[in-house]
C-alpha cells in the first residue's frame, strides 16, 4: 500500500506521483460473481446478437455480437452469460454490456498460439488487451506511422499503474517491441519514463527517454513537444505527425500473448481512497468496480464521486456496477467535502484559468463560447483545437466551471460533425458514380 496525500495537488507547480525504487506487488481482487463486458455497437442495437443469455463460454474466448460489425470483446473469464443489454456511455456512445455468470472451474479457450505474428491478427484477436492497443492507428492506411512512443507514465496524477508495468514487466515490454517492430514496420520505438527511472533499461529495443515530472508532460502532446521535439498544430493529432501512443501495459500485453500464447484478462490499475491511499490492483477486465470497494471496505456516501481514470483528466462514473475496463488505468474515490463539484456560478474574469493554460488559451474568452454550444467558433476564434486537454483550466477555476468537460464535449461534437459529413460526401461521390454508370 502506497499512502500520499491529495493535496500535493494545490502546490502551484503540480508533480506526478514517482512510485517508490521498490513497488510492492499488486492486490489481487477477484470479481464475486459475475464480470460486465462492453461490447461496442454502431448506434444500432436492434440486430439480432450471435450470443444469448444461458450460453456458455470459456476464458480467453472472442464475443463478437454482431456480423456487421468487426467489434468484439474477450471473455475475462469461464461462465454463462446472464445478461446481455444496451448500455450508454461517456458522450452517448453505446455499447451491448455482456454480465457473465461466473464459473470458477475455469475453463481457457483455444489458446493463441503457433500464430504467425501480423497487424491482421493483432486486430482479430488482441484488442481487447489490457492497456487497449492502439491498432487502428497502425492499421489506418492513410497515416504515415514512423514512430511508436510507449507510455511508460500514466498521463495523470496520483495513478501508478504504468510506472509499475515499466518496473516489473520489462521483458514483456521487450518482447512487445520485437513483435510491434515486426507488425507494423515501425523501426523507432521511444519508451517514455518517469524522469528519475531510467537507469537499468539495458537492450531492449527502443530508445529510452526520461520525462519531466511536472504535470502535464506526460500527455501526448507535450511528450511530442518535449521528446519527440514536434509541435502537434492546432486541430491535428500525434498520428498525423507520424506518432503511435501506446501505454506500457499494452506492450507488455502484446509480447504476453504471443509468446505464452494466452490472451491475458488481468488489469493492473491504481485505487485512490478517499484518504489519499494508492493501492496497486489486478483484478480481471470486467469486475464490477463495487467489488474492488467492497474488498477494502470503501463506503460510498450520498454527491462522493467515483471517478475513473485520474482526478485532473478522469470520467465520473454513477453506479458501482460499472466494470473495469481495458483501459482503466485508475480509480480515484473522492469525498463530496473534496470533490469540486460545478456550479452555476458566471465567470468573474479572474484570469485564474488563462495563467494556468500550459497551451496559452484565453479560456475565459473560450469558455463563453464553450458554455453557448457554439463549438465552430470556439474552435475558429479560440484556440479550441490547441487545448492539450490537462484539465488544469478546471481544476482552478474559483466559479468551478466544469470547463474540461465542456471541451471535450465540444471536441467530440465537432469529430462527431466532421464523421458525419464525410460519410454523406463519400455517400454521394458513390451515388453519383453509380448513376454514371
Ligand atoms: S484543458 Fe484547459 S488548461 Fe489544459 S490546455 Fe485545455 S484549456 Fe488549457
Ligand atoms: S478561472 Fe474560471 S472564473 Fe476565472 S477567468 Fe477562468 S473561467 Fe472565469
Amino acid at each position: 500500500m502506497l499512502k500520499k496525500s491529495f493535496l500535493g495537488l494545490t502546490n502551484s507547480r503540480i508533480e506526478y506521483e514517482l512510485l517508490p525504487v521498490k513497488v510492492p506487488e499488486p492486490e489481487k481482487v477477484a470479481a464475486a460473481q459475475t464480470v460486465t463486458l462492453l461490447h461496442p455497437t454502431n448506434g444500432d442495437q436492434s440486430a439480432a446478437p450471435a450470443f444469448r443469455a444461458g450460453d456458455r463460454v470459456k476464458t480467453g474466448q472472442k464475443l463478437a455480437l454482431f456480423a456487421d460489425n468487426p467489434a468484439y470483446v474477450i471473455s475475462s473469464v469461464t461462465g454463462n452469460i446472464a445478461s446481455i443489454s444496451p448500455y450508454t456511455g461517456n458522450f452517448g456512445k453505446t455499447y451491448s454490456a455482456i454480465t457473465i455468470n461466473i464459473d470458477h472451474n475455469e475453463k481457457l479457450d483455444e489458446p493463441f498460439e503457433n500464430q504467425t505474428p501480423s497487424l491482421d491478427t493483432a486486430v482479430a484477436h488482441l484488442a481487447f488487451l489490457p492497456g487497449n492497443p492502439a491498432y487502428s492507428i497502425l492499421a489506418d492506411t492513410e497515416k504515415t506511422i514512423n514512430t511508436i512512443v510507449i507510455a511508460g507514465v500514466d498521463d495523470d496524477l496520483l495513478i501508478g499503474t504504468n510506472q509499475y508495468i515499466v518496473s516489473s514487466a520489462l521483458n514483456d515490454i521487450k518482447k512487445g517491441i520485437g513483435i510491434l517492430k515486426e507488425i507494423s514496420g515501425v523501426e523507432r520505438i521511444v519508451l517514455v519514463t518517469a524522469g528519475e527511472s531510467m537507469q537499468g533499461y539495458g537492450n531492449i529495443g527502443a530508445e529510452v527517454k526520461g520525462l519531466d515530472t511536472g504535470y502535464p508532460a506526460a500527455l501526448p502532446r507535450m511528450i511530442m513537444k518535449d521528446v519527440l521535439g514536434e509541435v502537434v498544430p492546432a486541430g491535428s493529432h500525434c498520428e498525423d505527425m507520424g506518432a503511435c501512443f501506446m501505454s506500457a501495459e499494452a506492450v507488455a500485453s502484446i509480447g504476453k500473448a504471443f509468446v505464452n500464447g494466452q490472451i491475458p484478462v488481468n488489469k493492473i490499475l491504481t485505487l485512490v481512497t478517499k484518504d489519499g491511499t494508492q493501492r496497486l490492483i489486478e483484478t480481471t477486465i470486467g469486475t464490477p468496480i463495487r467489488d474492488i470497494l467492497d474488498k477494502y471496505d470503501v463506503s460510498i456516501n450520498e454527491e462522493d464521486r467515483i471517478i475513473l481514470g485520474g482526478p485532473m483528466r478522469g470520467s465520473a462514473i454513477y453506479s458501482l456496477d460499472h466494470p473495469v475496463m481495458p483501459d482503466t488505468n485508475g480509480i480515484v474515490i473522492l469525498d463530496r467535502k473534496d470533490a469540486a463539484y460545478a456550479s452555476d456560478y458566471p465567470c468573474i474574469n479572474c484570469g485564474e484559468c488563462v495563467r494556468a493554460c500550459p497551451a496559452q488559451i484565453q479560456v475565459h474568452m473560450l469558455v463563453r463560447f464553450l458554455e453557448a454550444g457554439q463549438f465552430e467558433e470556439a474552435a475558429d476564434n479560440y484556440d479550441l483545437l490547441s487545448c492539450i486537454e490537462c484539465g488544469i483550466c478546471s481544476f482552478v477555476c474559483v466559479s468551478r466551471i466544469p470547463i474540461f468537460q465542456y471541451i471535450k464535449l465540444a471536441k467530440y461534437e465537432l469529430d462527431r460533425a466532421k464523421a458525419t459529413e464525410a460519410t454523406e460526401t463519400e455517400e454521394t461521390t458513390e451515388a453519383t458514380e453509380a448513376a454514371d454508370a
